[in-house]
């Protein structure tokens, strides 16, 4: 039998007003795009058609399909920057010789966690040749070691440089307009580079000035560092929401797919009928996007493993093709 190419056959499916027919088309084909679009039920016409399928329920729920009433919802409104860790003021100090002499002993590594008043090393004085300990003045991290046991250091000789990491700046790097358009109290998430691992916190501020060398302002946040594993120096990558603009119907990306050229979500009807919906689509952010047209509220769409509904459906018009 000969069938409908499938562009018209395609065609005739979206625009579900006009059902074009081809005037040499047998009226057995002309039948099903009727009944597939009057009658959500007639499963076996559905099956056949190239823009709709039927998935029995237990296969749908082995494959992981979802679906969910389509709702209003939010679409953030965010930028992705880039940015340094780097140390908060007041976070570095040293650990100094008070009185000049030899160094009797020195007690800590470079990458050692030390608190503060833990004695580090042991110097005899020169002026009364009793040994005194110099200890830690912060509690953190040895990041610098500047003696030898047995050298001679004088008075106020730097002998360890300390870091407390357990809190650390993110300092983004914001360009043009976005400068006034992202403010202080709006949530950052932070991804490490190495591991992709994030942290969720609070942009503190917008620094004034700009910075001449990128032509770009500096928003901070404050980072906790829990893993200890978020070290100055390093750049991250970081995603500030700026706002949420309510949007009438959203849908999740995971629910797009492209299908002869055109972005489509899939929406049962029954528990086994998915069929194709072109859709318009509007604003969208990192995990969903405003839908215009081509969809109403409530409809059931395919949130999870939408792909294997497109297979399926795919499938199904290349036999229709034959
Ligand atoms: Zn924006």
């Amino acid at each position: 039998m000969k069938a409908l190419p499938l562009a018209a056959t395609l065609m005739a499916c979206w625009l579900l007003a006009a059902c074009g027919r081809s005037p040499d088309a047998p009226d057995e084909t002309s039948q099903v795009e009727a009944d597939a679009h009057q009658d959500a039920d007639a499963h076996a016409d559905e099956a056949e058609h190239a823009d709709s399928t039927v998935i029995p329920l237990k296969i749908a729920t082995d494959s992981g399909i979802q679906v969910a009433p389509a709702a209003a919802g939010t679409i953030a409104d965010e930028h992705e920057v880039q940015g340094l860790l780097t140390p908060v003021d007041g976070s570095i100090a040293q650990a100094v010789a008070r009185f000049p002499g030899p160094v009797r002993a020195l007690r800590a590594n470079v990458g050692d966690t030390v608190r503060a008043g833990q004695a580090l090393a042991s110097i005899e004085s020169n002026l009364s040749l009793t040994s005194y300990s110099v200890s830690a003045p912060i509690s953190g991290v040895i990041t610098a070691r500047n003696a030898q046991v047995g050298g001679a250091v004088g008075e106020g000789a730097p002998l360890f440089e300390i870091a407390d990491l357990s809190m650390l700046w993110v300092d983004l790097h914001i360009f043009g307009r976005d400068t006034q358009h992202i403010t202080a109290g709006v949530p950052v998430t932070v991804t490490r580079m190495t591991d992709g691992v994030s942290e969720t916190t609070t942009l503190e501020r917008v620094l004034p000035g700009t910075a001449t060398a990128s032509q770009s302002t500096v928003a901070r946040a404050v980072l906790h560092n829990r893993d200890g594993l978020w070290r100055p120096g390093a750049a991250v990558k970081a995603r500030i929401v700026v706002a949420s603009t309510p949007a009438a119907l959203v849908v999740p990306l995971t629910a797009l797919q492209t299908l002869e050229g055109r972005e489509v979500v899939f929406v049962r009807t029954g528990d086994d009928t998915y069929t194709a919906h072109p859709v318009e689509l509007g604003a969208r952010d990192a995990t969903q996007v405003a839908v215009l047209s081509g969809i109403a509220l409530g409809d059931a769409v395919v949130v999870a493993q939408s792909y294997v509904v497109k297979a399926d459906i795919g499938k199904g018009s290349a036999e229709h093709e034959h």
